[in-house]
């Protein structure tokens, strides 16, 4: 009796507590719909068309010559306040703004969008912060989302788009185009980088953590922004591997593999979406009804914005040969979803739209649904009542504690991917020689997005940041480092043009050193500049590496690249192999730490490190993948340089004990796994601990095996763990023939390193997931 007493108060006092909370969200919620109700009732179509169009702002500059930027008055009053403008994107000039002049900008524009329009709405003003906010002066840039990946760590992804949210909106800005949630399946593609890699389950997980870092509770703190999920959907797999054309992707794999990571956004509830600019099974996706209204809207359930990516809706037009005017265009991409035009140039687009409108070709009802939905993001973000956060509310940017965040994230990605005879770590009595084209270059260590849009500005901006050969030069003494470049990137695009640069010097200079380190690998690129004839690594450098290697000192090589350039020329000749990604400022750093033992590396590889051109084959291949290949003396097909997963340390790890909680269970139980591991060296060390599971037989056929959870682990030598992980029922699914997820009876089996266990599922059942 006292214990029923006693759960009884206890639940009534739990449901006392959580009551408030979820009634006051229920009221906060119906109160923003009213407050949009009541503003939309009142807007004229031309406002509300205003409301659904983006412009870049160098349309609104004074000088093109910052920074610092001024605004023309002039010309915000003409987008404003005569064409009702909501949304504002980008940087000016492509060059990044100090915060004081960021500050100063945005206060301009919400001044006129405020105080000089009938309704007083705000201007949403949106930018690219993808890794840090990377187009504000002295902002904290941690390692592209590949390297993030290569981490394994969820937390840290986490912190580091807190630390972002923070400093956009330290910047002003309250809205970040980012995460990117394509997988990076096809190294060719130019945007590989912006990617979590391959794998469509850590990409859902690290999305699940970007969000939640950049979005918070509520986005209207002052710390947090509007997050947006792009490029919405399928767009990282070109048939040509070139950026922007065309897909063929079929239901089948566009649900099982592309979508679940937006799904993960979703289910997150992230404020905004972009949309793909390419093309699907010959249809633009700016134009899907199906994909932006049929999947997104109503069958996901999406409550936020759509926004197009930059002047996508007129290239329906101009580029697809989709539409016959641009006028057809609007129409064509607004009927089919798209709430906001990110036009970027002209304002056209309202005066075609509200032609369309009021002649009926592009219903009110679609225009009220997209312009309820952007102000819904406005009032959620707190525009109205604070359009400008507070600029003294952010003594933590740029700070140390920030710093170390990104540089732990630089330290945690970066990959050894070849040890031979435990070359590295290096003694730090020795003399080497530093070479290559990314030896001392801040742009090559940050990559594209980064003070400008190609990149090209970091070595003038992080100026004060390590280059991979400062790093060495600091660890070392500059007496024991020489450096001669060997080969160095040209000035101008493309920007993967090299050329050779005193490689006789640096073969000659190799001679007289203990150990060569080559950083080779990419220049910055960003889209579509960064399109590749041929996926090998430069001739030029391939020259160097080997010429370098003949001189039979022992040669490390770095790689500094957003995508995997193919090696397999020369890699047999290094001794060892560091991947190093796009990592940042804090990378030469983070670099010289594990080359010089400092710091044990755990990084793992997020994609599959192609050995060829034409065998660029993903991890979670079908079997037919792994036929029997003639050059592969261990008889496979599946033949990378370095797999999925890949990454050693400087200790060793033991797995042992892999158990499953049942060995047959129904397709509606889950399966509680564990496996324990231990540091068996003499160094503590990080572990990022992979399950997969195969599915033995299946209706669609299956792939050899999928990641289906990780977890990263801490240890100190001689200390083991015990990892648990839980396979749930939507774990065992695929999309069946019938494009529906689907678990069916059989054998699967669970593989944890070289560990495997199986067990049977007894039914077979169509699920949601
Ligand atoms: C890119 C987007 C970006 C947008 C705005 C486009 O070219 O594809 O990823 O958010 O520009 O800068």
């Amino acid at each position: 009796m006292r214990t029923i007493v006693t759960v009884s108060l206890g639940v009534l006092l739990a449901v006392l507590l959580t009551l408030p909370v979820s009634v006051n969200a229920q009221q906060n919620e119906s109160s923003i719909d009213q407050k949009v109700n009541n503003l939309l009732n009142k807007m004229t179509l031309q406002e509300k068309v205003g409301q659904m169009m983006q412009i870049t702002i160098d349309q609104f500059v004074e000088n093109s010559d910052g920074p610092p930027f001024h605004m023309d008055k002039a010309k915000l009053r003409k987008g404003i306040v005569d064409y009702h403008l909501g949304s504002i994107l980008n940087v000016p000039s492509s060059t990044p703004l100090t915060r004081q002049n960021w500050h100063e900008v945005i206060s301009d524009i919400q001044d006129v969008a405020m105080k000089e329009t009938r309704l007083g709405i705000p201007v949403i003003y949106g930018i690219d912060a993808i890794h840090g906010e990377n187009y504000t002066a002295g902002a904290t840039l941690f390692p592209q989302e590949i390297g993030l990946a290569a981490t394994f760590n969820r937390d840290l992804v986490e912190n580091l788009a807190e630390i972002s949210a923070y400093e956009t909106k330290a910047s002003s800005i309250p809205w970040n185009f980012s995460p990117v949630l394509g997988l990076g399946r096809d190294p060719r593609w130019p945007r590989f980088w912006e990617t979590f890699g391959e794998d469509p389950y850590l990409a859902s997980q690290m999305s699940h953590q970007m969000i939640k870092g950049y979005e918070g509770d509520d986005i209207s703190d002052p710390y947090h922004v509007a997050a947006c999920a792009k490029h919405y959907l399928g767009y990282s797999v070109p048939n040509s591997g070139q950026d922007r054309t065309p897909a063929w992707i079929p239901e089948r794999q566009l649900r099982e593999l592309f979508l679940p990571s937006f799904k993960a956004a979703f289910e997150e509830g992230v404020h905004t979406v972009m949309v793909n600019s390419g093309e699907i099974n010959g249809v633009p996706v700016h134009a899907s009804h199906r994909i932006l209204t049929d999947l997104l809207k109503d069958e996901i359930g999406f409550k936020g914005f759509v926004v197009s990516d930059w002047q996508d809706i007129m290239y329906l037009h101009d580029r697809y040969h989709l539409a016959k005017t641009q006028k057809e265009a609007v129409k064509i991409a607004i009927n089919a979803g798209i709430d906001m035009s990110m036009v970027p140039n002209s304002f056209k687009f309202a005066d075609y739209l509200v032609e369309l409108a009021q002649d009926g070709e592009v219903p009110m009802s679609r225009i009220n649904d997209a312009v309820r939905r952007i102000l819904k993001v406005k009032y959620e973000l707190g525009l109205f009542e604070q359009p400008v956060p507070d600029f003294d509310q952010y003594p933590k940017f740029g700070s140390d504690e920030f710093v170390q965040k990104a540089y732990q994230a630089a330290e945690e990605s970066i990959t050894l991917l070849k040890n031979s005879n435990d070359v590295l770590p290096l003694d730090k009595e020795v003399n080497v020689l530093v070479t290559g084209p990314n030896a001392n270059s801040m742009r090559t260590l940050n990559g594209g997005w980064s003070y400008s849009w190609q990149g090209d500005l970091s070595d003038k901006y992080a100026a004060d940041k390590q280059t991979i050969l400062e790093a060495i030069q600091q660890k070392l003494g500059a007496n024991h480092v020489q450096y001669v470049d060997g080969v160095r990137y040209k000035e101008d695009a493309p920007y993967y043009a090299d050329e050779i640069h005193n490689l006789d010097k640096a073969v000659k200079t190799a001679k007289n050193v203990d150990y060569i380190i080559l950083a080779a690998g990419e220049n910055s690129y960003t889209e579509t500049p960064g399109d590749l004839t041929d996926m090998t690594i430069s001739s030029n450098q391939i020259q160097l590496a080997k010429a370098l290697a003949k001189t039979g000192k022992p040669v490390i090589l770095v790689l500094n690249e957003g995508r995997p350039r193919i090696i397999s020329d020369f890699e047999g000749d290094m001794d060892a192999v560091l991947q190093s990604y796009l990592p940042s400022n804090e990378g030469g750093r983070a670099l010289a730490d594990i080359l010089f033992g400092d710091v044990n590396p755990s990084g793992k590889l997020p994609y599959t490190y192609p050995r060829y051109p034409n065998k660029l084959i993903n991890y979670n291949h079908k079997y037919t993948e792994e036929l029997p290949f003639q050059e592969n003396p261990n008889g496979s097909d599946f033949w990378p340089q370095y797999e999925f997963g890949d990454g050693l340390s400087y200790t060793t790890f033991s797995y042992s004990d892999l158990r499953l909680s049942k060995q047959k269970i129904s397709s509606r139980e889950p399966v509680d796994v564990s496996v324990t591991v231990k540091n068996t060296g003499e160094r503590a060390g990080k572990e990022s601990v992979l399950l997969f599971l195969s599915d033995e037989y299946a209706s669609i056929t299956p792939p050899v095996k999928e990641l289906k959870g990780f977890q990263k682990v801490n240890l100190k030598p001689g200390k083991s763990q015990t990892v648990h992980f839980q396979l749930k029922p939507e774990d065992l699914s695929f999309i069946g023939l019938d494009n529906k997820p689907v678990i069916e009876a059989g054998t699967f089996k669970v593989t944890v390193k070289d560990l495997q266990q199986a067990f049977e599922v007894t039914d077979t059942r169509e699920i949601n997931r």
